[in-house]
Order: C-alpha cells, then structure tokens, then sequence
C-alpha cells in the first residue's frame, strides 16, 4: 500500500473517530446504551451532528501546518497559536496566515482541552530533558498531547525522531512526563504502520523504544495493559473500560491501541473506541489516526468518510505530509508559508 494512501488514511481515520465519539463524549456507558441500544452508537449518520469534528482534529491539522511550515518546536508553537486564534474569533480574518487558518469549519469551538488553551498563549519556552517535568503546565497529562500528535509519524522523520519531537512538542501545553511521552510513543507508532509494519510488531517495537526512556512507567503500563486485554477475545467495551477512560494521555493512547488490536477492521475499531464512560471523541480520534494509517483510506467507512467534516481539507493536509516525507516542497504550493529567521 502506498504510504499517501496511509496517510490519508490516518488524517480522514482520526476525523471520523472524532466525528463518532464527540456526541457521546460526556455520556456514561449506559446513557449510551439507553439512547442508542446495546451495541452503543454505531454509525455516524446516527450521531446527528452531521459529521462535526472537534479540538482533536482541529490540533491536528494545526500540527500538520507546523511541520509544514518549517518543523522547528518553533513553529509548531506559531500553529497553535493560529489553532488558538480559531477558537477565540468567529471566522477567519481576511488575510489569513497561511491557507489552513483560511478554512471556515476550523472556527467552532466544541470543548477545546483547558491544558491546551492555557499552554498555547505563553511565550515560548523550552522544553526539559525527557524524564523531568516540563515548564508549561507541569502536572498535566490530559490527552491533549497525544490526540494531536499523529503528524509527527506522517512526516518521513523516522520512528526515533517522530518520537523526540512529537514529545517535545506536546511540552509545549502538557508539562507530566506521561502526558509528553505517551505523545512520543504514539507518533512513533503511526510512524511504523504507516511504513507498513503489522500492528503488534509496531507496538513491541515501540515498548522497547519507551523502555529506554526515563519516567515510561505509566505509559509502559498502559500500553502492556491493552495488549494484555486485547490478547483476552473479542473487543468489548467492558474491555475498553479495564484498559482506561482516555482523558489522560497514557489511557487514550492505550484505548486507541486495544480497539485496533481487538477489531478485525477500522469500523469495528472505531465503534469499540468510542462506546465507553470515558473521553470518547479522544480515544476515536486517536484509534481512527492509527486503523486508518494500518487500513489506509479505503479501509475506511467509505459512507462516514462523505459525511465527515473537513473531509477535502484533511485530505489535502495529508497529501501535503506526504509531499513533505518525499522531499518535495514543491508540491505544496503557495499553502504553507515558511518563517522568516
Ligand atoms: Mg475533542
């Protein structure tokens, strides 16, 4: 399979997964139930809200726009920033900068994370050797981190370096080393199955390159823990609930991780990853970024994927990636204008 063809995947994957769980969010697994049946919600057009995606997709895209607009934990601090100006304004203005914070649907705000909004807005800061805790926000390891994270994996870097700065990055709101190494692993592991390694390989590969880092523990933990219960049968959502909730990043990571490795396809994964008491639309983000770089675009929903917001932007976007991982800026056009030092 051709690696646009994944990174397409990832993009659209995270968007539906965001669309899917964002009207369950806030819901316990029984209101659920009582309002969609036992099986929980199970198709988008059920969801009522018209393919709406949220912060998760939104970051993202805006993480994407850093990469592409030079990569430096620089610039990737200048593009949450315009993701913050969409949150705060009620469209865009008339000479936006850059073609990503030109897009209408970027401008609703639909319970951004609190780390992330009060993280964006301070000067910059450097980031703290891996282990210690950061300087913004330093006791926080909300999702945040990782629901953003999967363009890191979709730039050509590497597995070693999509980590490092993917890790650094999400410093930049989230100061727990769990909150910022979660981050990092997940980046690492879109990076492996978007170069087509198979899922359980790419999560063993990356448990030894966590292993090697200070502070892994809950994040180690976490991950083991999904593959423990995965390894159990088929994907329940009583099994989602053992592996965890998903609002802090290690869990999101891990839930993500348990619904591709029990679901035989990216449907099924995104519906087991998002029926649950915890932060739904974080953890069908996060599994849509990884089932869709494993199944690419095709092994998507095709039906969600004409319903879900953004659709031709995100496409786009990972076009874009893809273009960058080859080298060639020249395809990007006039869309990502770079920084002047
Ligand atoms: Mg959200």
């Amino acid at each position: 399979m051709e690696f646009t063809e994944r990174a397409r995947g990832s993009l659209l994957g995270g968007a539906l997964g965001d669309a899917l769980g964002w009207p369950i969010e806030f819901m316990h697994l029984d209101a659920i139930r009582r309002q969609h049946g036992g099986a929980g919600l199970t198709d988008l057009a059920d969801a009522d809200r018209g393919g709406q995606v949220t912060d998760d997709t939104q970051m993202t895209l805006f993480t994407a726009e850093g990469l592409l607009r030079g990569g430096r934990r620089e610039d990737l601090h200048a593009a949450y920033r315009r993701w913050f100006h969409t949150q705060r304004m009620p469209g865009p203005v008339s000479s936006p900068d850059g073609w990503l914070a030109g897009q209408d649907f970027l401008y609703a705000s639909r319970a951004p994370g609190n780390a992330c909004m009060t993280g964006v807005v301070l000067d910059y800061r450097d980031a703290a050797p891996f282990g210690q805790e950061g300087p913004v926000n330093p006791q926080s390891k909300g999702c945040g981190t990782v629901m953003r994270s999967a363009p890191f994996g979709l730039a050509g870097l590497g597995p070693d370096e999509a980590f490092r700065r993917a890790a650094d990055a999400a410093q930049l709101t989230h100061g727990h080393p769990t909150g910022y190494l979660a981050a990092g692993a997940f980046a690492a592991l879109i990076e492996r199955v978007a170069a087509g390694m198979p899922l359980p390989a790419a999560v063993d590969a990356t448990l030894a390159q966590l292993a090697t880092m200070p502070s892994h523990a809950e994040t180690t933990e976490a991950l083991r823990r999904a593959v423990r219960v995965a390894a159990e049968g088929p994907g329940s959502a009583e099994g989602v609930e053992r592996v965890g909730m998903g609002w802090v990043a290690e869990e999101c990571l891990a839930v993500a991780v348990y619904a591709a490795l029990a679901a035989p396809d990216a449907r099924s994964a995104l519906v087991l990853s998002v029926n649950h008491s915890g932060d739904s639309d974080s953890t069908g983000a996060v599994c849509g970024n990884l089932v869709g770089a494993l199944y690419g675009l095709s092994g998507l929903p095709a039906d969600w994927c004409a319903l879900v917001e953004g659709r031709e932007v995100l496409l786009q976007v990972a076009d874009d990636l893809a273009a960058l991982a080859r080298g060639d800026r020249a395809a990007l056009g006039d869309r990502y204008p770079l920084p002047v030092r």
